[in-house]
């Protein structure tokens, strides 16, 4: 299918031009692209029909990755390519470079965006749940200037769904410091390699002497949108590294808790088995960091 047609294509420069540029227009008239890897398949299926494009890849301060003492803060612009390469990554961080390094192919990665993922929310996402797992803040912009942040447990809803209102912007994703001992990673499995997940798993945690002192657990590839898993976080709270048995029960927890929907891809039981089985794999990669090993999926 070729696109309706599109009346306006505009490049702003700065944050407050995108977002006048984004006033002109009636509410869903005029849409922000980004890497356009989610966009353009939904504009080219006329299942969205702008009459203006806003090309976010020129606006000032929407990319690149910054670490500080106060963290990690990340353009929404910031390409897929960009993650998986710095070597500034790991540990506590290494979920977004395990994330990154697996999203579809090479030209997918060079061109899709962190923020483009969030702000779609498609189900099968692997950003959402990375997200949500290395309890990532948002910072949207707003028309007239102000801003507001939430939590990515918060901003993300059902598939498509977010708290985004229509006139604003996200400008910044922010994940805590690393602590000393933590650790994350991130896996997904998908019918095709490095295709879209059927379930991603995200498991940021800290560990003392080995053992986990506290975790978050998120899981993507669900019809209700990626979730935390209270009650495997809860578990692993005390599992040591080696504690395999202590670790599958984590996993069980999850898989009973969170709610798994059948399709033409997976049934139900079989995501609830990836919950279990890729779980115990991430909870190993993110030990691993937490003890200073780089282990990646
Ligand atoms: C072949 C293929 C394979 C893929 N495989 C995977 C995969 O394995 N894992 C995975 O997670 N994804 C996968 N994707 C999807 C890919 O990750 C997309 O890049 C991503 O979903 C959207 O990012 P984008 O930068 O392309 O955003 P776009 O498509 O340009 O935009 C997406 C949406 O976000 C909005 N938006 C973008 N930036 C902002 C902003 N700063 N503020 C407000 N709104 C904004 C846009 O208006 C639009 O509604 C795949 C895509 C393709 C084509």
């Amino acid at each position: 299918m070729y696109p309706a047609p599109i009346d306006e294509y505009v490049r702003p420069a700065t944050v407050a031009d995108a977002l006048a540029a984004l006033g002109r227009y009636e509410e869903g008239d005029a849409v922000f692209i980004a890497g356009g890897q989610s966009l353009m398949q939904a504009v080219k299926a006329r299942l969205v029909r702008p009459r203006c494009l806003i090309d976010l890849q020129a606006v000032d301060g929407l990319s690149g990755i910054e670490v500080g003492a106060e963290g990690l803060r990340i353009g929404p612009m910031t390409r897929y390519a960009e993650i998986a390469r710095d070597a500034r990554l790991g540990g506590a961080w290494g979920a977004l470079g395990d994330a990154a390094r697996r999203v579809g192919d090479r030209q997918v990665r060079n061109r899709g965006t962190v923020g483009g993922s969030l702000c779609w929310n498609y189900v099968a996402a692997c950003m959402p749940p990375t997200a949500i797992g290395l309890g990532a803040t948002l910072e949207l912009t707003a028309a007239d200037g102000s801003t507001r942040s939430m939590a990515a447990e918060d901003f993300l809803g059902g598939p498509l769904e977010t708290a985004r209102e229509e006139n604003e912007i996200l400008t910044a994703i922010t994940i805590p410091p690393a602590g000393a001992n933590a650790g994350s990673a991130y896996k997904k499995w998908g019918l095709v390699t490095d295709a879209l997940p059927v379930i991603g798993v995200c498991i940021a945690l800290e560990a003392e002497g080995g053992r986990c002192t506290a975790a978050r657990v998120a899981v993507g590839g669900l019809a209700g949108g990626p979730q935390r898993a209270g009650a495997a976080e809860a578990a692993l709270a005390g599992v040591a590294a080696d504690d395999d048995a202590g670790i599958a029960a984590a996993m069980d927890a999850a898989a009973r808790e969170i709610e798994t929907q059948g399709d033409l891809w997976a049934d139900s039981d079989y995501r609830k088995q990836l919950i279990r089985s890729l779980g115990a794999d991430v909870a190993a990669s993110a030990f691993g960091r937490a003890a200073g090993e780089e282990a990646g999926q």
